[in-house]
């Protein structure tokens, strides 16, 4: 097998899913390929589930990060979109069939053939490798033009958990600007989805496990409305009131006292990978005529728009820049709720060890 460019990336070796140095090489760039050095990468929840293998078997060695940032370094050469120096971005895949019905509708993260950016079998058998890397080469199909307005540390964590919150609220809901929206759990998808809803001129209730969020909630995210989801006195006065829920609790919860907060014909969007089953109970969703669906990220061309939009509207994230031998730290700050509200890796100014 060809091989391409050596580079470090941050490993899990077992479910402990503790990440440390390991060494490989890319493959071989092709004639359709970007290669870029990574700058940022951001840490998402999906990352601790995956190298634990809660919702996917694991490949180890496996190096996680889907929201990479990076620098163009080498291009293959059919490859006339890019040059090198430009700031480009990856998120969850790294392929499609490009020929099913899912990828002549745009919508290639639903396509059968997708291939994930990493722990995934790429054409060639080799497992993807993410972007607690040093450097990656992926199909420029692919890879997304970061908007000369935004800092790459700003674009990382759009590239997933940014788009996961836009794209079910631009299917939906776009074009309506009076809906009442609820974002369930405020962590790094969750403080996206409020920042977008209220950019899209939706009234905004953030439902948390606690209070602690609530002043940021509403004073520096923009948030209308904020319910502890343990009150049973608040969240019954807001019963009936939401169009819909976006779902981002990464465990197990019972769906019923959310149900209850639906207007007729209102939506739970469950964008959450809770590893074990979520329960709710029937006449709630039938006396409601209330729906819960599910929604994952969104498509290339959703990833392109929300960045442009997020630089257009001139939007900032709360994010915390670490380096990379802080990931670890990071996993378990992450898993106590411990993040306003996004890990985002330094990469290129981190010491690989
Ligand atoms: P995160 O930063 O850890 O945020 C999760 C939030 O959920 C927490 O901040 C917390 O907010 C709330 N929460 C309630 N109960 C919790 C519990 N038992 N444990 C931990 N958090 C709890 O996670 P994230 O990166 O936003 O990801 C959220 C989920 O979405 C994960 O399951 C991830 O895999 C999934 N995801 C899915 C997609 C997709 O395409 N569908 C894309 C990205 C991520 P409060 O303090 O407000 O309660
Ligand atoms: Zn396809």
């Amino acid at each position: 097998m060809a091989e391409g460019r050596k580079v470090i990336g941050w490993a899990a070796r077992d479910s402990s899913g503790h990440l440390s140095p390991h060494s490989f090489n890319l493959r071989k760039t092709g004639e359709e390929d970007v290669v870029f050095k990574v700058l940022y990468s951001g840490v998402d929840h999906t990352d601790l589930h995956v190298v634990r293998g809660e919702i996917h078997s694991p490949n180890y060695p496996l190096v996680p990060g889907h929201e990479v940032v990076g620098e163009v370094v080498e291009l293959g050469k059919e490859v006339k979109k890019f040059k090198v120096g430009d700031i480009v971005g990856v998120g969850c895949i790294i392929w499609s069939c490009g020929e099913c019905l899912s990828c002549k509708s745009k919508m290639e993260q639903y396509c059968h053939e997708r291939i994930l950016t990493y722990n995934a079998i790429d054409k060639d058998g080799r497992i993807t490798q993410g972007g607690f890397s040093s450097a990656m080469v992926v199909n420029q199909r692919f890879v997304v033009r970061i908007p000369d307005k935004l800092a790459p540390e700003q674009a990382a964590p759009l590239l997933c958990a940014g788009v996961t919150a836009y794209s079910p609220l631009k299917q939906f809901y776009l074009s309506n600007k009076a809906l009442k929206a609820g974002i369930l759990g405020l962590g790094g998808v969750g403080h996206l989805g409020v920042i977008i809803a209220k950019a899209m001129g939706h009234h905004v209730t953030v439902i948390s496990s606690s209070d602690k969020k609530r002043e940021e909630a509403l004073e520096h995210l923009g948030a209308d409305a904020f319910l502890v989801s343990s009150n049973a006195d608040e969240m019954e006065k807001a019963a009936n009131s939401l169009d819909y829920i976006l779902d981002t609790v990464p465990a197990g919860h019972p769906l019923d006292s959310y149900l209850s907060l639906l207007k007729v014909d209102g939506k739970v969007i469950i964008v959450g990978a809770a590893p074990t089953p979520l329960q709710f109970i029937a006449s709630d969703l039938i006396t409601g005529k209330r729906n819960i669906c599910g929604s994952f990220v969104g498509s290339i061309e959703d990833t392109q728009e929300i960045l442009e939009f997020w630089a257009e509207k001139g939007l900032t994230s709360m994010i915390e820049i670490v380096k990379i031998d802080y990931v670890n730290e990071a996993f378990k700050r992450m898993e106590r709720n411990d993040v306003r509200y996004r890990f985002v890796l330094d990469v290129a100014g981190s010491n690989h060890g």
